[in-house]
């Protein structure tokens, strides 16, 4: 049986040069089997942080989870040791990154690296493997596989290593696959190609996926559902259809009103969140979205807005239900 994923109230800190710096606060959100969650939000939002916690891979960063549990398979990765973490990693929880150059080491062949990652699971001898390996390069649609496989990264294009990669992530059939901003160094014609590659992998393989991106065309494209965060926090959590239906975050309509901006009228000038994402060591008290939003009142300067349930969503503002009432096309101006 697959297993969801589901994290509750993960606060993530790390030890800096200026102090302890706190880069996500209670951050809640489940993904189901054969589901896809979009992270999203503009860089510095936290998405990243999120989903390396999730790995526990800010273990490496001086980082330390400070609050929380993020519970699969019966476990709670935050209690899990090093050894049983290794054991999950890669098998039943594999990362794919923006840069696949990353993800492999430059001095063994590509093919050697994904065997290994097969036989340390125990999921084959070397001949299995090396059959394995071969197969799955096939299956990303990388041409003559054979020869690939004694190729070093350096010897695939961008696009080639991508999908290199997410073969290697492949390797052991993981339940869940997260995948950062995986497209976002490639041209727009491979970048569609390697989403419809994770799509179809995803039915095949019976994956969960979580997917972060800063992109919300991407998001519309992938998402079942989207959490989106800003400044360390889940500001709102939606199904794909409810978020552009109505965004009912003053956030989200930012963010979707830059892409609708773009579509419909190229003379328009491109629409931007006024300000800027808060430097996290000087956080604006109340919602930390206040100093952007036009519908800021007493309340938001200082007090901070819990995420509700709001009409089959959830949603972190004061002002959710009068907000909802207005009659405004997705997106529509933040101020
Ligand atoms: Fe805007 Fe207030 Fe809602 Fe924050 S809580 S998003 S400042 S209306």
């Amino acid at each position: 049986m697959k297993n969801s994923l589901d994290i509750q109230n993960l606060t993530v800190q790390f030890e800096t040069k200026k102090g302890l710096l706190t880069a996500i606060t209670d951050v809640c959100l489940t993904i189901e089997p054969g589901e896809t969650v979009c992270l999203v939000g503009e860089s510095g939002s936290g998405k990243t942080i999120t989903s390396k916690a999730v790995m526990r891979l800010i273990d490496y960063e001086n980082g330390k989870i400070a609050q929380g549990q993020i519970l699969f398979a019966g476990d709670d990765l935050v209690q899990l040791s090093q050894k049983n973490l290794r054991l999950l990693r890669g098998k039943r929880i594999a990362m794919v990154f923006q840069e696949p150059m990353a993800a492999f080491d430059p001095l063994f062949s590509i093919g050697s690296q994904i065997i290994e990652v097969i036989v340390q699971h125990k999921l084959g001898n070397a001949k299995q493997a090396w059959e394995r390996a071969v197969h799955l390069l096939a299956r990303v649609g990388i041409p003559e596989p054979e020869i690939r496989m004694k190729q070093f990264p350096n010897e695939l294009s961008g696009g080639m290593l991508q999908r290199a990669m997410i073969a290697m992530t492949l390797a052991c059939s993981p339940e869940l696959l997260i995948a950062d901003e995986p497209t976002t160094a490639l041209d727009m014609t491979i970048q569609a190609q390697i989403l419809h590659l994770l799509q179809e992998l995803k039915a095949e393989f019976n994956m969960s996926i979580l997917l972060i991106t800063h992109d919300m065309g991407i998001a519309a494209e992938m998402a079942d559902r989207i959490v989106v965060m800003y400044a360390g926090n889940v500001v709102e959590q939606a199904t794909v259809f409810q978020l552009f239906e109505k965004p009912h975050h003053p956030y989200t309509q930012g963010l979707l009103q830059s892409i609708t901006t773009m579509d419909s009228d190229r003379k328009t000038k491109l629409y931007s969140i006024p300000g800027s994402i808060p430097n996290l060591f000087e956080l604006p008290t109340g919602c930390h979205f206040h100093p952007r939003c036009s519908y800021a009142s007493d309340q938001c300067l200082t007090q901070s807005p819990p995420l509700q349930t709001f009409q089959g969503r959830e949603v972190a503002c004061w002002h959710t239900e009068e907000i909802a009432s207005i009659d405004r096309q997705p997106g529509a101006t933040v101020s």
